[in-house]
Order: structure tokens, then C-alpha cells, then sequence
């Protein structure tokens, strides 16, 4: 059920019907937008009858959702997400460029990528300092060391950190150190760590799965969501298809499909959707023009030793062109603003 209040209603009146909701053993979302504020409701088993609301001064309508997801979507939520990490976006008027190694692999490396990726006037840096590798005998990442190294990035050069957490533990990790939460494709429907991240008070960049509809993926949104974390970001990272000419199918018809349906903000990763380093600038430029909200990047110093990824790394020159060449494009299809 989706409650959507009348434009004029009072914060007391959205007081009183989040209480009907919490009172009839429900949870409230509350969706502030440009003209309204609808609440989702989710924790229902049964259908709930839309009386108990239909009359509750302030309500314009009360509304049976039929569709899977309750909060993810446009329905909910009209306007854009706009996920805020101190003062850089994501979802808004800028592009999110985030950029850094697959792993960060040591200081010297992860500082000497750092410095092209604030040069760049990149807003974030990422960097996995938990691994999700194929082999348990591939590098797994510096752990804890990893990320202490990330967070002296972020006090040196002001980027914001988005790293991955494989497992519920490792989102307390992240939450000490970093800024934005990843889950990775492997991850996407860890339901135990979806659920923690919902629990997360940082944002959640939420990979789509290697053989995920979009259905899978938005829900595991949901599951993120319905605990109470607004702030998903979701990222298209390619599937697995039969095509052998690249690591991953990069499905950027799910940009465009996503925004069809859902308010929160799409990013693409054109080095996993690809695998390869030649790939990586053409998708990227193909991933704005088709209206992502934002690129993922992988970077190296020197890709031909990277411990993981190195195929699809950017040196940093190719990186810093590549920011310049994403850049134009998308200046060209952002509508400018009306005056
Ligand atoms: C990564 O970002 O390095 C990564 C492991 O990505 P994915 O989960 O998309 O494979
Ligand atoms: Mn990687």
C-alpha cells in the first residue's frame, strides 16, 4: 500500500497516519517529494484495506501496489534520489565519476592513483580492501590494513571512499572508514547483508548480480530499502551472455529501463561490463550518452603488475582523457536549466 498525502498536508497529519501504520504492526516510509509526500508502507503479509487511511484528514489516496517493489519505485517517489555523501552527489545535476584500483594493493600504489583521480576532479575513489575473488587462492584483499589505507586518502586529498563489504561484518568495517557501501555482483542477493546495509547509516552502491533481471536486482534494492536506507545507488556492471569477446555483456538498455521504473540513481562500470582496458573509454562514453547517472573506474599505476583486474585497469593517462571525454558528453545531454 502506498499512501500519498494531499500537497497541503501538515507534518501532523503525516505524523498521524505513520502512527495508523506503525499502530496496525506495519512499517512507514515516509517519501518527502517536490509536491507531496507519499508513504510506503511494507511488513504486511496480507493486502491492507485501504479504509484505515482512505479518511485520515491529509491523505489524497490510498493506493494498493501491485508490483513487487513498494519503495524503489517512481510511484513512491516521483523525483529523482539524489544521494548526497557530504557535499558530492549522486543522482543530481553532476556526473559521479568514481575511480581507483580494483584492490587497493599497497599505500604507494593506492596514493599514486589517488592523485590523478582528485586531479581529474573526481568526486570519489574506490578500492576493494575485501575482495570478492573466483579463487580462494587469488588475492584477497589487505583487509582492515586496506581500508585504513582508504581512509587516509580520504583525509589527504577530500575524496569520498566507496569500497565493498563481502559479509555483515565487513559493512561495520566500512562504516568505520568509508563513505559509501558496495555490494558486489556476487553479493546481490546476500539477504543478510542486504538487510545489514538497510540497517547502514551510509549510502549503498548496489551492483546488479552476474545473471540478475532487473526485477532481482531492483528488489534486492528493496530488501536495502525496506530497512530504512534510501541512499541506493545501483550500478550496471554487465551480465554473463554468451558473448566471448568480452568479460561481461554491458546492458546499458538498463539505464533507460531502470529510470522507467525506479526514482533511485543508475550508474555503469564499463571495466567489469567489459574486462577490457580498450573497452573501458568507448562504454563509458556509451554509458553517459545513454543517461547514467555516474561511471565506476578502474585505475592503476601499473596495470601490468595490478593484483586483480588488470586487463580492464586504466593507466592514468587513459583515465584522465577518459574523465575529459565523459565530461563533454555529458554537458551536451543535460538539458540546460530553464531560466
Ligand atoms: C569490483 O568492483 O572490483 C568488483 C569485484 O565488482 P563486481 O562485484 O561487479 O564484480
Ligand atoms: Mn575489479
Amino acid at each position: 500500500m502506498l499512501i500519498v498525502m494531499k500537497a497541503g498536508a501538515t507534518e501532523a497529519q503525516i505524523d498521524d497516519v505513520l502512527s495508523v501504520i506503525e499502530q496496525l504492526g506495519y512499517k512507514a516510509h515516509p517519501m518527502p517529494g517536490a509536491t507531496r509526500t507519499a508513504i510506503g508502507i511494507t511488513g504486511n503479509q496480507a493486502t491492507i484495506d485501504p479504509s484505515h487511511f482512505e479518511t485520515l484528514p491529509g491523505v489524497a489516496e490510498a493506493i494498493r501496489v501491485s508490483k513487487p517493489y513498494k519503495l524503489i519505485t517512481l510511484d513512491l517517489r516521483p523525483d529523482k534520489t539524489v544521494v548526497r555523501v557530504g557535499d558530492a552527489t549522486i543522482g543530481g545535476d553532476e556526473l559521479a565519476i568514481i575511480a581507483g584500483p580494483c584492490a587497493v594493493e599497497s599505500r604507494a600504489q593506492a596514493f599514486a592513483v589517488a592523485e590523478s583521480v582528485r586531479r581529474s576532479g573526481a568526486r570519489f575513489f574506490r578500492g576493494g580492501a575485501f575482495k570478492p575473488r573466483t579463487s580462494p587462492y587469488a588475492f584477497q584483499g589487505l583487509g582492515e590494513e586496506g581500508l585504513r589505507i582508504l581512509a587516509e586518502i580520504r583525509d589527504v586529498y577530500g575524496l569520498k571512499i566507496v569500497t565493498e563489504a563481502l559479509d555483515e561484518n565487513g559493512v561495520d568495517l566500512v562504516e568505520r572508514y568509508g563513505d559509501v557501501i558496495q555490494i558486489g555482483a556476487r553479493s546481490m542477493q546476500n539477504f543478510s547483508l542486504l538487510r545489514r546495509a538497510g540497517k547502514a547509516r551510509l549510502p549503498v552502491l548496489l551492483k546488479r548480480g552476474l545473471s540478475a533481471t532487473l526485477d532481482e536486482w531492483l528488489l534486492a534494492a528493496e530488501y536495502v530499502m525496506s530497512e530504512g536506507n534510501y541512499q541506493v545507488i545501483l550500478c550496471e556492471r554487465g551480465i554473463r551472455t554468451f558473448a566471448q569477446h568480452t568479460r561481461n555483456t554491458m546492458d546499458l538498455a538498463a539505464v533507460p529501463a531502470v529510470r522507467r521504473i525506479s526514482h533511485l540513481p543508475v550508474i555503469v562500470d564499463p571495466s567489469h561490463g567489459t574486462g577490457k582496458n580498450f573497452m573501458v573509454t568507448p562504454l563509458a562514453r556509451a554509458g553517459v550518452a545513454v543517461g547514467a547517472d555516474g561511471l565506476i573506474i578502474e585505475v592503476h599505476d601499473q596495470p601490468e603488475h595490478a593484483l586483480s583486474d588488470g586487463a580492464q585497469a586504466l593507466t592514468v593517462e587513459q583515465y584522465e582523457e577518459l574523465v575529459r571525454e565523459v565530461r563533454a558528453i555529458h554537458e551536451v545531454i543535460t538539458p540546460a536549466p530553464v531560466s
